[in-house]
């Protein structure tokens, strides 16, 4: 039997043999296809709940579901908005009906405990629309007994870390996108895919109360990010990335009892 966490690179019946009575939790990564300033891939969102899901999966011995690699439509003051090149998002309700379908089609293996691990903000809504229609539609077949954690896994940061991480005072994690966290978390899993020397320099960006739509792009940081990585470096990526494996799974096995 592989020993892999990934349910995409296990045979049906080893799969099946590990969710048939319910124990094994499944973790589901959902991300996004978005600019990250000029330094970061556009994959961010997808590549990093996906190692924490990974991680966490060889602590705790749960299994990880492919990530959605799409998520929905970047908005100008948590991901710079939707007008720039790269930037592929789906319309909400597609993003809901998607993520639906994948929870019901666990169940349907045996599923009982599920995990939806967000990494893209704007995908949180959605998700949490998903995880209430997936559940009222298994209750209408009978399946009374699935659970579904929700989160955004940089929720996982202690006041202690960011206190650390930014000692000259956390932006919030709207503004962080593109910056010193998912930078850090880069450098550390990625360096190879980080162009460090294209870090933008300007000061976060100073957003209104509201929100106008159309959006205005030049009322957004022409690079994209909306606060500077220049003071990000692997040691805190790996320190946040460590944290948010540890704290997950301590979430998990308090709420699944494993
Ligand atoms: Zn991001
Ligand atoms: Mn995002």
């Amino acid at each position: 039997m592989s020993d892999s966490v990934l349910i995409s690179e296990m045979t049906w019946t080893d799969y099946g043999k590990r969710v048939e009575d319910g124990k094994t939790p499944v973790l589901l990564p959902v991300g996004a296809l978005e600019q990250h300033g000029p330094h970061l891939p556009m994959n961010c969102d997808t590549l990093i709940p996906t190692a924490v899901c990974e991680r966490v999966a060889r602590e705790t011995g749960v299994l990880v579901a492919p990530p959605l690699e799409y998520g929905y439509k970047s908005q100008p003051k948590s991901g710079g908005g939707n007008h720039f090149p790269g930037t592929t998002s789906l319309d909400g309700e597609t993003l809901v009906l998607m993520t639906r379908d994948i929870i019901k089609e666990f169940a349907r293996h045996g599923v009982r405990q599920m995990a939806v691990v967000v990494g893209h903000t704007e995908n949180l809504m959605f998700t949490i629309e998903a995880c209430d229609l997936a559940l009222r539609e298994l209750r209408a077949q009978g399946v009374h007994d699935l659970r579904i954690m929700h989160m955004g896994y940089w929720e996982f940061s202690s006041e202690e870390t960011l206190r650390k991480v930014f000692p000259d005072g956390f932006p919030s994690w709207n503004l962080e996108h593109a910056g010193v966290m998912e930078s850090s978390v880069m450098l550390h899993l990625h360096p190879e895919l980080v162009q460090f020397d294209k870090v933008p320099l300007h000061p976060p960006a100073d957003f209104p109360a509201y929100d106008v739509y159309p959006v205005e792009p030049e009322r957004i940081p022409a690079t994209g990010a909306l606060s500077s990585g220049k003071t990000a470096t692997a040691e805190k990526g790996k320190y946040m990335l460590d944290e948010y494996v540890e704290s997950i799974s301590a979430a998990l096995r308090e709420e699944f009892r494993l």
